[in-house]
C-alpha cells in the first residue's frame, strides 16, 4: 500500500462504445507529416522522410461535445483531424477512435525557427480531443475510409485513410523501434492537408467512416 502525500489525480479515461467499463489511458504519441498534401502545404517534401514523432501528457485529453477554451499564449490556434490508434494489453490494437490535434501553430513555427522541441506547441492543457473507442472487432483495421472536418459546418479538411503516408501498421513498427508501447498508449496518426485556425465560438467537428464523429467547441479563454 502506497502512502500518497495528496490524492493522485484520476487517470484520463475514454468511453468505449458499447460498453460500460472506460479505456484508461496512459501516453500520447503523435505522428508528424503523414499526408503528402499536408506535408506540402508545411514546406516540407513528403517522399524523403521516415515517421517521426511527438507526444502530449495524457491529461491532455478532452472529450466528444466538451467545450475547450481558448488556449493560453497564442494568437494563432489550428485544428488537424486524425485517426487515433488505442493499444491495449499485450501489445495489440484494441481500438480507434476519431482525434483532434489541436495545435498552436504560432509557438510551432518559432520551435521549428530556433530549433527548439515543440512540446508546447503541442502538448498544451485539452490539446488533445478524442472522441470514444471503438473496438477493433466493429471497425476492422482502418486502412481505408473517408476523414472530414468542418468548422462552423463548413469543410475544411477532407481525405482518405488510405492516403497516409505511412498506414497504421507501419507507424506501431516505427514506434516500437523506439518505445514499448503498452496498454493505454494512444497514437493520433497524423493529419490531413487543410489545417487552419479556430477562434472562440466556432464549433469543430471531425468525422471518420465508420467512428461517427468528434464535436468540439472553442469557447473564450477562461484566464484574464
Ligand atoms: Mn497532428
Amino acid at each position: 500500500m502506497v502512502n500518497y502525500a495528496f490524492p493522485p489525480l484520476p487517470r484520463p479515461a475514454l468511453p468505449i462504445v458499447g460498453s460500460d467499463v472506460v479505456f484508461p489511458v496512459r501516453r500520447i504519441f503523435c505522428v508528424g507529416r503523414n499526408y503528402s498534401a499536408h506535408a506540402r502545404e508545411m514546406g516540407h517534401d513528403p517522399d524523403r522522410e521516415p515517421p517521426f514523432f511527438f507526444t502530449k501528457p495524457g491529461d491532455a485529453l478532452i472529450g466528444d461535445g466538451c467545450d475547450i477554451p481558448y488556449p493560453l499564449a497564442t494568437e494563432n490556434l489550428h485544428h488537424e483531424a486524425e485517426l487515433v490508434v488505442a493499444f491495449g494489453p499485450n501489445a495489440q490494437v484494441f481500438g480507434y477512435a476519431i482525434g483532434n490535434d489541436l495545435t498552436r501553430r504560432d509557438i510551432q513555427a518559432q520551435a521549428k525557427k530556433q530549433g527548439r522541441p515543440w512540446d508546447m506547441a503541442k502538448g498544451f492543457d485539452l490539446s488533445a480531443a478524442c472522441g470514444p473507442v471503438h473496438l477493433v472487432k466493429d471497425t476492422g483495421p482502418m486502412t481505408s475510409g473517408k476523414i472530414a472536418l468542418t468548422v462552423n459546418g463548413k469543410l475544411r479538411q477532407q481525405a482518405d485513410l488510405g492516403d497516409m503516408i505511412w498506414p497504421v501498421f507501419d507507424i506501431v513498427v516505427a514506434l516500437y523501434g523506439l518505445v514499448s508501447l503498452t496498454a493505454g498508449d494512444l497514437i493520433y496518426t497524423g493529419t490531413p492537408a487543410g489545417v487552419g485556425a479556430l477562434v472562440p465560438g466556432d464549433t469543430c467537428v471531425v468525422s471518420i467512416e465508420g467512428l461517427g464523429s468528434l464535436t468540439n467547441k472553442i469557447v473564450p479563454p477562461t484566464h484574464k
